[in-house]
């Protein structure tokens, strides 16, 4: 084929086509600056083609780095979920040992028969603390179905129950703190409060009034309790506490007085020998003195009084 441009006007050209094989010249009459806009037309897809295909392969690119980024990202969300799972079973296990150590120190309080209303109040509660929705393995993760899933929602939850439990950790610290404080002083209350027999023998003269025993006539106020014991028989201390008097007492003999603190004194007579000096501090069982029959007495036995404030009261209600 042929192509031959052949001028006609000076506004216009004509493009003649002429087949090889003898077939009827055909001819295009065109405005002289046809060709030119032509031209340009053609410069214009091929610019516009060009563009074309630079930004399909630029989304193509983007598309990957998208579909890399979403795969990240979903591990990510995974990696969270797992976290959030375990976050919510140590909160849970938390609130447990909260709740164990309440109960404990609660049962150490009644063992030492202190009760405190303070440690009602401030009971831990037995909300559960869950962040149900990220531990529920099926919600779908936002990339995979398509649904919207945000774990901001759980973090935040669990944030706030994580705060809740400092909060009541401190509380319980302060309680405890409380507590063990009050223990400590009830511990330290029984622990010198009389609360043994001086001597292990049996009672011969009770609390009270009775016959008198050196006369057999009348009666007297007799202000402790007779252990008649055998001559050299151990006497101990019925509580910790500090010896205030240990020597020679007309009418009480060989004699040893304890402060225990709380307002209580013990008090041992008619001993033998005694075995601890005034200022030593004596623990409850601890050997004092040996029973005998010396000061005012018919024979061998041990006269021990309890004084609350000053004043006797029947020792048998610390035995
Ligand atoms: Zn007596």
């Amino acid at each position: 084929m042929k192509k031959a441009l052949v001028s006609s006007k000076k506004s216009h050209a004509t493009f003649l086509y002429i087949p090889e094989n003898q077939s009827s010249v055909r001819s295009v009459r065109m405005p002289i600056w046809g060709p030119k806009v032509l031209a340009c037309i053609l410069g214009a897809l091929i610019i516009y083609s060009s563009f074309s295909a630079y930004a399909i392969n630029h989304l193509k690119f983007q598309y990957e780095t998208s579909k890399k980024d979403i795969r990240a990202l979903t591990e990510i969300n995974n990696s969270q979920k797992a976290e959030i799972e375990c976050l919510n079973l140590n909160a849970q296990k938390i609130q447990m040992q909260l709740e164990q150590n309440i109960a404990a120190l609660e049962e150490v309080k009644a063992a030492v028969g202190l009760k405190d209303k303070a440690s009602e109040e401030t009971k831990i509660t037995k909300a559960p603390i869950t962040v149900s929705q990220a531990t529920d393995k099926n919600i779908a993760l936002p990339f995979v179905s398509g649904n919207s899933y945000d774990l901001s929602a759980e973090l935040s939850s669990l944030q706030t129950s994580l705060l809740s439990l400092s909060k009541k950790t401190m509380n319980q610290k302060t309680e405890i703190d409380k507590s063990v404080a009050s223990i400590k002083d009830r511990l330290d209350y029984l622990r010198c409060v009389p609360s043994i027999a001086p001597v292990v023998a049996k009672i011969t003269a009770g609390y009270g009034y009775r016959r008198n025993p050196f006369t057999s006539r009348g009666s007297e106020f007799h202000d402790g309790i007779d252990f008649g014991a055998p001559y050299g028989t151990k006497v101990v201390a019925t509580g910790d506490g500090v010896v205030l008097f240990a020597g020679y007492q007309s009418g009480y003999g060989r004699m040893v007085i304890i402060s225990h603190g709380y307002g209580l004194t013990t008090s041992y007579s008619h001993n033998s020998s005694i075995l601890v000096k005034k200022g030593d501090k004596v623990k409850r069982g601890q050997a004092i003195s040996k029973v005998g029959s010396t000061g005012r007495s018919t024979g061998a036995h041990l006269h021990y009084e309890v004084k609350l404030n000053g004043k006797n009261v029947n020792p048998a209600k610390y035995f």
